[in-house]
This record gives structure tokens, C-alpha cells and sequence, in this order.
């Protein structure tokens, strides 16, 4: 059996609901777990919604729960419209279960909120879809991955636990896919309690992987709007070229170094059960695309990785003394305790440096903390440029008109921090 996964942009409106269903009559055996993201931007707006409960503004709330009721009832009409038979009956409980929620008081916990609100995104999306499969002919049936997907209870970022999911998922599926094609929802999950929770954003090609990693399927396939994984994101780079076949290892380095094609947990499950993951191109479904697997050889063109909005950090002790182990683990207790995440790290006998993602959220607490024990410098508005396979050709390449403030090499991969001149 195999795993297709399609995210927001892929069922982002009515025509490509049509095109999903298109693409999964096209599998011959028909022996199918199809993981489906919320639609379009449907994640952010139920994050707004969040913010809005939370907050008791029951103007904001009312918009935000319109605006996403309103994008999903367009779709349905417009499916409707070509097509005799659909039942969105599931679909409006589904909004009846958001609105049952809406009138009650916020748990106390804003993280468990977020989990029980935003993860309909992904229920609503897959109900549409499955009704959509059932009046066109095609014999599929909506599982509730909030059910399969056990984690504990760390909201917003459920941890997998792997021998119960897979356990319910065998149970589960197996006899399913005898017959039909199942489909699911990617990014949710639940805990022993019934509570629902998220895997982290962009999650759902993760649950694929927890999918086909629990069934051994023989492939993963994600369907995207591009035609796989290219040596560098075409928004900040003129000339990319499609990487046909790439390593598990080469897949997850690019991915931890803010490579977004595909998210960074996704690999492992995979690699260790050596099931292949292809990235294909939902617009043009006839194209290989991208296959990574066992393979050993590197790729053979250097890859790009670039984050904006970097802020270099500077950290000098304020006693003089130099920077070894106990400054070091005070330095990492602060920043793990914060949940802020190093991008690169640099030290020196007498400073400490590291590049992160200049969140707002975040930084001005982050630096409160830091200042009660070290003298600490900063640098914004910068870009972290990752290559890997580089060469000092392409590192001139991404310099032209950039000064360099920092640079880290190891036999592969060199990471530059860079503010543009
Ligand atoms: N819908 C979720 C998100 O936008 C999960 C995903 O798309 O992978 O983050
Ligand atoms: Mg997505």
C-alpha cells in the first residue's frame, strides 16, 4: 500500500478538490492512505480565531469563525454545483462542534485550546474531500487520525507514541484498505484522554510518515505545488534545478537547515523502515519528481538554504571568564527554556554567538534573561545562507553584495550570516 499526502495549496479551492480526486483515481491499485492538510490558509485563519477566544474578543472571534465557515461553504457549493449527491453533513457538525466551543469559557490552558479549535481545519478539510470521493464514484472511507495518533499531552507539539499508534493503526486500517481508499487527516493526534493535539505546524507530512512507517507501506508520495525538491527555494533564487534522487541523509540535513519542502520530522520513520518518499507536482502529476531514499551517493549541485530575518547574537560574560562548560549549559538552559532555537552557534575563548529567527514573541523576553548574566550585543535584520556540497565559487555567489559577519564550515555544509550592503 502506498501514502499520498496533500497540503493546504493542493485543496485550496474547489477546482482542486477535482484535481486531488483526479490524482488518486489515477493509482491503479487503489490501495491508499490519503493524508490531507487543512485548505489553503485555513491553519492561520483558525489560529487568529484561537487568539481571538482566548482573548474573550467576540468581535475578532465572530469574523474569523465566519470568514473560515464562509471559504468552506463556497468550496461545498461549488463542488455541489457539478455534482449530484454529496452529503457535507459531517462537515456541518463539524462546525457545530467549533461553535459549541466558541460559546463556552477558555480552558485554562491556552495550548490545549489551540489543539481542540485549530485541528478542524484538518477534519473539515477531509470531510469535504471524502464526500466529495463518495458522490464521484469512489469507494473511500474519513478515518479520525485523532483516534490512531497517540501522543502525549504536550499540546501543539504532541510527541508521537509509536507502539500504541501504530498498534490502533494496523488495527485500524488494515482491513480498510482491503477495499477502499481511507483518507485522514494530517498534523492531529490525541492523548490517552481524548483530547486532541497538533504535531507542530506544517506537520501533516509527518503523519504520512506515521502512516506509512506503522502499514510499511511501499512509498510515501506528497503532492506539491512544486515539481519536487529543488536545490534552492525559486523565491530566492533565479536558477534552481531539480534534485531527481536524494539521500535520507542529504533530505534531513537540508530540511533541519530551514529547507521548507519538507518538514525536518518526516525522514526518519521513513529511513527506518527504507520507505521511499516522493515529491511530486500536483499540477503536473505525469513528472517524476523527487525520490529520496538509501541511496549513498551525495547530490551531485550545491543546495541553497536561506532564512531571513536572522538576529546575531553576541553574548560576553560579565566576570571575564571565558566561555567553557558551565557558561555554556547556563547559556542553553536559557535558550531551551524559552523554546527559542539556535540556528547556528559560534564560540570564541571570550563570547558566545548564535543566529535565531527574529520572533517578536519571543526575542525581547529571550534577551531579559540573557542580560541578567552576560553582556550581550546584537545584529538585526540579517540572512543565514546555508550551502551544502559548497564550493568557493558558489559561496562568492551568495556574497555579491552581502558583508559577512560570520562563517562556519564543516566538510559539507558552510553557513554564513550575512547583512546586505
Ligand atoms: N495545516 C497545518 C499547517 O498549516 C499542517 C500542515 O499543513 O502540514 O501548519
Ligand atoms: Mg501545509
Amino acid at each position: 500500500m502506498q501514502v499520498f499526502k496533500f497540503g493546504g495549496a493542493s485543496v485550496k479551492d474547489a477546482a482542486s478538490v477535482r484535481n486531488v480526486s483526479t490524482i488518486i483515481r489515477r493509482e491503479p491499485a487503489r490501495k491508499l492512505v490519503v493524508v490531507v492538510s487543512a485548505m489553503g490558509k485555513t491553519t492561520n485563519a483558525l489560529e487568529e480565531l484561537t487568539w481571538a477566544y482566548l482573548r474573550r474578543d467576540e468581535e475578532a472571534q465572530q469574523r474569523f469563525w465566519q470568514q473560515v465557515r464562509n471559504y468552506h461553504e463556497s468550496i461545498m457549493q461549488e463542488l455541489a454545483a457539478g455534482e449530484q449527491g454529496l452529503d457535507f453533513g459531517s462537515v456541518y457538525d463539524s462546525f457545530a462542534a467549533v461553535e459549541a466551543i466558541l460559546e463556552d469559557e477558555p480552558d485554562a490552558n491556552p495550548d490545549l485550546v489551540y489543539d481542540q479549535l485549530v485541528s478542524f481545519g484538518e477534519v473539515i478539510s477531509t470531510q469535504i474531500v471524502n464526500a466529495y470521493l463518495n458522490a464521484t464514484g469512489l469507494d473511500s472511507i474519513w478515518v479520525d487520525a485523532r483516534r490512531l495518533i497517540r501522543t502525549d499531552n504536550s499540546f501543539r507539539e504532541g510527541n508521537v507514541r509509536w507502539d500504541r499508534t501504530c498498534t490502533f493503526i494496523e488495527q485500524t486500517l488494515l482491513d480498510l484498505l482491503h477495499g477502499s481508499v481511507v483518507i485522514t487527516q494530517g498534523f492531529v493526534g490525541g492523548t490517552t484522554h481524548g483530547e486532541t493535539t497538533t504535531l507542530g505546524r506544517e506537520g501533516s507530512d509527518y503523519s504520512a510518515a506515521i502512516f506509512a512507517h506503522c502499514l510499511n507501506a511501499k512509498g510515501v508520495t506528497i503532492w506539491k505545488d512544486v515539481p519536487g525538491v529543488l536545490n534552492a527555494d525559486p523565491k530566492w533564487f533565479d536558477e534552481t534545478v531539480l534534485i531527481e534522487q536524494l539521500s535520507y541523509q542529504d533530505a534531513i540535513e537540508l530540511a533541519y537547515y530551514g529547507a521548507t519542502v519538507i518538514h525536518p520530522k518526516t525522514i526518519k520513520p521513513l529511513q527506518n523502515k527504507n520507505i521511499p518518499l516522493w515529491v511530486r507536482s500536483f499540477v503536473n502529476p505525469d513528472a517524476r519528481g523527487t525520490v529520496i531514499g538509501p541511496f549513498t551517493d551525495h547530490l551531485r549541485v550545491p543546495s541553497f538554504i536561506f532564512k531571513m530575518d536572522q538576529m546575531l547574537i553576541s553574548l560576553h560574560p560579565r566576570d571575564f571568564s571565558f566561555i567553557a562548560e558551565d557558561n555554556l549549559s547556563r547559556i542553553f538552559g536559557v535558550f531551551a527554556d524559552m523554546g527559542v532555537r539556535i540556528n547556528l552557534m559560534q564560540n570564541t575563548a571570550i563570547s558566545f554567538s548564535v543566529s535565531i529567527d527574529n520572533k517578536p514573541d519571543k526575542v525581547p523576553a529571550l534577551l531579559e534573561r540573557l542580560k541578567e548574566d552576560f553582556r550581550v550585543t546584537y545584529n538585526e535584520g540579517l540572512e543565514l545562507i546555508t550551502i551544502r556540497y559548497y564550493d568557493e565559487a558558489t559561496i562568492d555567489r551568495v556574497l555579491t553584495g552581502k558583508r559577512m559577519l560570520l562563517e562556519q564550515k564543516s566538510r559539507y555544509t558552510v553557513q554564513l550570516v550575512v547583512k546586505n550592503l
